[in-house]
């Protein structure tokens, strides 16, 4: 374990990978190959992010916070298959990334992890395989199962968008400065994305947006479509008009994306 040579910001979610051997665990989650090129989101101090660069074929590198400018560049000397670039991912043009990735790769800032992983799947169709650190909480609600506590909006639009491939977890004595909570490595790969996504999306984020109400209510109330039509739409699948977002599976939400809005 190494003493930092920065003061970490928290609110950009900064605790640096401080133990080699969770990079041997990327390694084999990600499936890393000399000819992938991987877009790695928040680089940090660059521990993650000079070991994807010996082991790939080109790493693009994205950090909001420039004042970890000089130490990046230290830790990546003499790594001519990076690029560099200071930006919120958030905002980051897939066109700007030529030739375009095909992994992310990524101890992701927990304040952003949900977003990007939402953002990837819908504007870099070219990436197959993600390999993320993310929260423990949140890993678990990536591929939670119907009914559970942990099973929400962004756990329907992962299973329907990727496959789990992996999972590690992670304890926060990895990490510098040490987190409140542990952490996961997990990995999934692309499926065709289901027709007529953009609609799914909407449908899903608004089944859960009043997770309290009844499905027809919630849809309603996010100004998705009237209840009337919605109890329609889930007795025409043969379920109860009074069931809750959370009981309904990945697949029944596209069954139901068909009939509305
Ligand atoms: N990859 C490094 C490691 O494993 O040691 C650092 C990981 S740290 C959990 C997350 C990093 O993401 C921080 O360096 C932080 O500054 C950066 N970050 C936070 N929000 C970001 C954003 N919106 N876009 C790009 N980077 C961001």
């Amino acid at each position: 374990m190494t003493r930092l040579p920065v003061a970490p910001k928290h609110a950009l979610g900064q605790h640096f990978l401080a133990d080699p051997n969770i990079l041997r665990v990327i390694e084999r989650l990600a499936e890393l190959e000399r000819e992938d090129i991987v877009l790695e989101i928040g680089s940090g101090l660059g521990a993650l992010t000079a070991f994807l660069a010996s082991r790939v074929g080109l790493v693009y590198a994205v950090e909001i916070d420039r004042s970890l400018e000089p130490h990046l560049q230290a830790a990546l000397a003499g790594q001519a298959n990076v690029r560099l670039i200071f930006q919120d991912a958030l905002s980051l043009d897939p066109s700007s990334l030529d030739p375009a990735p095909g992994k992310l790769v990524s101890n992701l800032p927990y304040n952003v992890a949900v977003p990007i992983l939402l953002e990837t799947i819908d504007r870099m169709p070219t990436i197959e395989l993600w390999c993320v650190m993310v929260q423990r909480e949140i890993a678990d609600r990536l591929f939670a199962r119907p009914g559970s506590k942990a099973y929400g909006a962004v756990s329907v639009l992962v299973q329907l968008a990727a496959e789990r491939a992996g999972f590690h977890p992670v304890s926060r004595e990895v990490f510098r400065p040490r987190p409140r909570v542990d952490s996961a490595l997990v990995a999934f790969r692309r499926r065709p994305l289901p027709p007529r996504w953009p609609q799914v999306k909407a449908l899903v984020e608004a089944a859960f947006s009043h997770r309290r109400k009844t499905l027809p209510n919630s849809l309603q109330q996010a100004g998705f479509c009237d209840r009337e039509r919605a109890a329609r739409a889930l007795a025409t699948l043969g379920r109860s008009p009074s069931l809750r977002a959370e009981e309904l599976s990945p697949h029944d939400f596209l069954e139901l994306a068909r009939l509305l809005p």
